[in-house]
């Protein structure tokens, strides 16, 4: 049965491709790639000779179409993205939501995902968490977020680019508290992997005072708000979101 297999490929680790994606990627017809040079080494590491094609969620839905196309003619096609697992933070809903809508048979092959590693290591709660991608870019937007945040019980995962870590840690901080145990998980199944823990203000202070802390690949997870404060979190996160807005254009 012609099949679309969402596969997930190493986060830095090439140790940690699963046998199952090396026989998938061999055996498909096609492979669709968020980026086709990039997906090439890994290729070319596991001795995978399928045709690569660029597939990114901005790809008009012509190029979606012709995926499924080729899926309802008999083909099977496998997608992968930079790292990771699709579709988390990286394309692919687009093409599986088709795919699903048009009856096409939809296979995950586990593996890697950067957001359950860290939660897996970092000590925190995992009994309940909420993954929330990237961090507004901007300090007024991101205040806001978090501000949204700030009175959930589960823990609260982000994905963070190393050169906004600091600014990012700061706003915590404020919005937060100093006192709000928080991780930095960098570089994971790397040679550099690092786990920093502590308050929000520690692991503030850990981070500005060693630059290499501020690069490379970072997960940002902060522990949810203890369920007797959460009440009076919540009124304290509507005064932020008042005094936000009256900023924000
Ligand atoms: N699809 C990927 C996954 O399953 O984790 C995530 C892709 S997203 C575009 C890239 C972000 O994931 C990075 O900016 C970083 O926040 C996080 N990430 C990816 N690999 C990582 C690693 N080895 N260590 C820490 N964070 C990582």
């Amino acid at each position: 049965e012609p099949t679309l297999y969402v596969v997930a490929t190493p986060i830095g680790n090439l140790g940690d491709m699963v046998p199952r994606a090396v026989e998938t990627l061999q055996t498909v017809q096609l492979i669709a790639a968020e980026d086709t040079r990039h997906s090439a080494k890994l290729l070319e590491h596991f001795h995978i000779k399928t045709p690569l094609l660029a597939y990114h969620d901005h790809s008009d839905s012509k190029r979606t179409q012709y995926l499924i196309d080729k899926l309802l003619a008999g083909e099977s096609i496998a997608l992968i993205s930079d790292a990771g697992t699709p579709l988390v933070s990286d394309p692919g809903y687009q093409l599986v939501a088709a795919a699903q809508a048009a009856g096409v048979r939809v296979v995950p092959i586990p593996g890697a995902c950067a957001l359950i590693a860290a939660l897996a290591a970092s000590g925190l709660a995992s009994d309940r968490f909420s993954f929330e991608g990237f961090l507004p870019a901007k300090q007024v937007a991101r205040q806001k977020r978090l501000a949204e945040l700030v009175s959930n019980t589960g823990t609260v995962i982000f994905y963070e680019a190393p050169h906004r870590i600091l600014e990012s840690l700061q706003d915590l901080v404020v919005v937060f508290g100093a006192d709000r145990p928080v991780v930095v998980a960098r570089e994971l199944t790397k040679t550099f992997e690092t786990f920093l823990t502590g308050s929000a203000a520690d692991v503030l202070a850990k981070v500005t005072a060693d630059s290499n802390q501020q690069r490379g690949e970072i997960v940002l997870l902060v522990q949810g708000a203890p369920k007797s404060e959460a009440a009076s979190l919540d009124t304290e996160s509507t005064r932020i979101m008042a005094l936000l807005a009256a900023e924000l254009p």
